[in-house]
């Protein structure tokens, strides 16, 4: 089925360019819309983000990263080597701009704007991936259990119950929890956490790399065509049909031109002069496939900033922010220092074949995704950026984008995450 970009299609109603969980999302609502579809990748097989993430469909994250005070918290862990936050000095100069505009989100009332627009998008997630797990038959292993959030210590409890009432507001469910119904809920805990939070309508999925591979099967069941190529930029020459240029000079062209590259975006945006600030946000973590404990569903450790999900593979512990471009090679003791919190949080954890994974997390500095048109091409649509967020809000984003290539109103006003707020 995979092609190569000479053979492609040359004017399907779309062309996806990325084979991530974002475009797969986007291609699959496109099919059902009965578009013909191309969708490109560099390697259709090979690992990408999607693949190795924790699993959460966290729509009660509809607060942004940046927060007043983190700052001053971010400079102390940065003098932690493995803590949750790191820096590689070389990458500084080309990451100024995103740090800069990351620090001027954390003000009120821009909080409060990202916040809404986050919360447009994960309140209305349920309604857009039921329906995809349903078609490509993911629902077997999909986790409606809620998740826990836990604190150690009482201050870290009392420094988060702004957010928390905010959160309440944006239509997030939650209630407190004591010491007691934490060790109820979660045995396998370490009994050291004097306070949680359950969440009522965060779950997660048994394995995120299944889940693309069902995507990826269904979309190519649908119809769509896929071309294994690396696109270097979009060539938007024939106003009609812009095309995708891939390496040796090939053009797969289409009436319309999804970019879903995840972290790997922002040059192909550069290449018709649109700009955006994007960033790899690099996550690591651990799966532990004969773990040996009970866990019911995913613990989020707030002061360690780390989560624990019982995935179908195993127990995958994982977290870390680590800013270092897209092109260093992985540092793996991130994935240790991680299994080390693992192990003493979940005492009776067994590691034995574990797992390290890194993976980019296509980060903006306001958290909120990329979608909508180019305002230099409206036959370009972006669908990149997410984050934190990428699984949660696929199909939110699948669905969004299909509303713009049929010409429909989307169900929620999309100039938040339009790329012009980068134009500037
Ligand atoms: C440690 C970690 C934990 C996470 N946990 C969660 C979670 O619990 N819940 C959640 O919702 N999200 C989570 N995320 C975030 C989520 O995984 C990402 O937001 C999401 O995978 C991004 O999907 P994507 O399709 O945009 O990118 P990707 O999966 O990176 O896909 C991009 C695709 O584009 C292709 N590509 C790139 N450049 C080109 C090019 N020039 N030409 C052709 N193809 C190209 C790549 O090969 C790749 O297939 C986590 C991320 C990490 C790192």
């Amino acid at each position: 089925m995979t092609q190569h970009a000479q053979n492609a299609n040359p004017t399907s109603d779309v062309v996806v360019i990325g084979g991530g969980i974002i475009g797969l999302a986007c291609a699959w609502s496109a099919l059902r819309d009965g578009a013909s579809v191309t969708v490109i990748d560099r390697d259709f097989e090979g690992d990408r983000t999607s693949h190795g993430n924790a699993g959460g469909i966290a729509v009660t994250e509809s607060t942004p990263i940046a927060v007043n005070g983190l700052f001053t918290k971010a400079l102390k862990w940065l003098v932690d080597p493995l803590g949750p936050l790191s820096l590689d000095w070389k990458h500084l100069p080309a990451a100024w701009p995103w740090f800069m505009a990351f620090r001027r989100t954390a003000n009120k009332e821009r909080f409060r704007e990202i916040s809404l627009a986050l919360a447009s998008l994960n309140n209305r997630v349920y309604d857009d991936i039921v329906p995809m797990f349903e078609d490509v038959g993911a629902m077997d292993s999909f986790y409606r259990r809620g998740a826990l959030t836990v604190y150690e210590t009482g201050e870290a409890f009392a420094a988060d119950q702004h957010e928390w009432a905010f959160k309440r507001e944006l239509g997030v469910r939650w209630h407190a929890m004591s010491a007691d119904e934490i060790r109820e809920y979660e045995p396998s805990l370490a009994p050291v956490f004097r306070h949680g939070v359950f969440l009522d309508d965060w779950s997660h999925i048994g394995d995120p790399k299944r889940l693309v591979t069902q995507l990826r099967d269904r979309v190519k069941q649908l119809g769509a065509t896929f071309v294994a190529g690396t696109v270097q930029a979009l060539d938007l020459a024939d106003a009609l049909a812009p095309a995708a240029v891939i390496g040796t000079g090939e053009r797969v062209k289409g009436r319309r031109m999804v970019v879903a590259t995840g972290a790997w975006s922002a040059s192909l945006a550069a290449s018709i002069g649109d700009r955006v600030l994007l960033d790899s946000e690099r996550g690591y973590n651990m799966t532990l496939p004969s773990h040996g404990i009970g866990l019911s569903r995913e613990v989020i450790f707030a002061e360690r900033k780390f989560v624990a999900t019982p995935l179908d593979i195993g127990l995958r512990i994982g977290g870390a922010a680590e800013f270092a471009g897209l092109e260093a090679p992985p540092n793996y003791q991130r994935s240790e220092a991680l299994l080390a919190l693992g192990k003493r949080f979940l005492p009776d954890i067994n590691d034995a074949g574990a797992v390290k994974w890194m993976g980019h997390r296509p980060a903006t500095p306001d958290s909120l995704p990329v979608i909508g048109s180019s305002p230099r091409a409206p036959s370009v649509i972006y669908a990149f950026g997410h984050g934190h967020l990428g699984l949660t809000q696929s199909a939110t984003t699948g669905a969004l984008v299909a509303d713009l290539l049929a010409g429909r109103t989307p169900g929620i006003d999309l100039e938040p995450y339009s790329i012009k707020r980068f134009q500037n």
